[in-house]
């Protein structure tokens, strides 16, 4: 990604994506888009989870299959670009050391935030070195219309305050669909025509994934 260069008198400002896309569907395509346009972020990269910390591997779609269709979905917009930067890693991945890729890549001209669902946010506490994550970007939380902070207060309870500097909250009304939703409608033969891009559609019919 270095070939990017800082826009005339100032730095860049990049949107990490990241995600399981287990299938990728138009409530991220939104997300991102809706992100890019209100943070004015120059690029948003897709970053599918490799060996999540967080998750059983067997639960999880084989991750070529899961760049790829991201890949697919993104191909046609100019500013959103899919990374293979934790898929290809042996190791579990952790954002902390995504972010700090970055970081160091950039060094100080870059702002960084980090884009997910404001579900996985609930948990930051439980990440990886969180304290210094929350120092290094910023966080947009993507949720369906409704969602307020109380439920992220509850749940964070003394590091709210902390955390909540640096998250911002996104309201997406097309994240009322999700991944589980998509596979879901697979296995009992449903279509999810216009759910995800015909392109990611084709792809999981041609490869047979999320039959059952
Ligand atoms: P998840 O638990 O599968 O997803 C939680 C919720 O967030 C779901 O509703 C999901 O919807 C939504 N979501 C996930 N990614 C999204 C995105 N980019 N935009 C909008 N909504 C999104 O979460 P996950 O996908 O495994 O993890 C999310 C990110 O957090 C990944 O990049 C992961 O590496 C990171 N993470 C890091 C650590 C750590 O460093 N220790 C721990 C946990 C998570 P869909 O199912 O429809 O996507």
């Amino acid at each position: 990604m270095s070939f990017l260069l800082p826009k005339d008198g100032g730095g860049l400002s990049i949107g990490i994506m990241g995600g399981t896309f287990d299938p990728v569907h138009i409530g991220h395509l939104v997300t991102a888009e809706e992100a890019r346009q209100q943070f004015k972020l120059d690029l948003v990269i897709f970053m599918p989870t490799g060996n999540p910390p967080h998750k059983d591997r067997d639960q999880v779609t084989d991750a070529e299959h899961r760049y790829l269709m991201t890949l697919l979905a993104v191909v046609d917009n100019p500013y959103f670009t899919v990374s293979r930067m934790e898929i290809d890693s042996t190791d579990t991945t952790y954002t902390i050391d995504t972010v700090q890729h970055f970081t160091k890549l950039y060094n100080s001209q870059l702002t960084l935030y980090f884009i997910t669902g404001a579900d996985a946010i609930l948990n930051i506490t439980t990440w990886k070195d969180y304290e210094m994550l929350l120092k290094s970007c910023e966080f947009i939380a993507a949720s369906r219309p409704g969602y307020s902070f109380g439920r992220l207060k509850e749940i964070l309870g003394d590091a709210f305050p902390e955390v909540i500097k640096h998250v911002h909250l996104l309201e997406i009304p097309a994240m009322a669909i999700s991944s589980t939703f998509l596979r879901r409608r697979v296995a009992e033969g449903k279509t999810i025509r216009y759910l995800t891009p015909e392109t990611v559609e084709q792809y999981i019919y041609k490869n047979g994934l999320y039959t059952r």
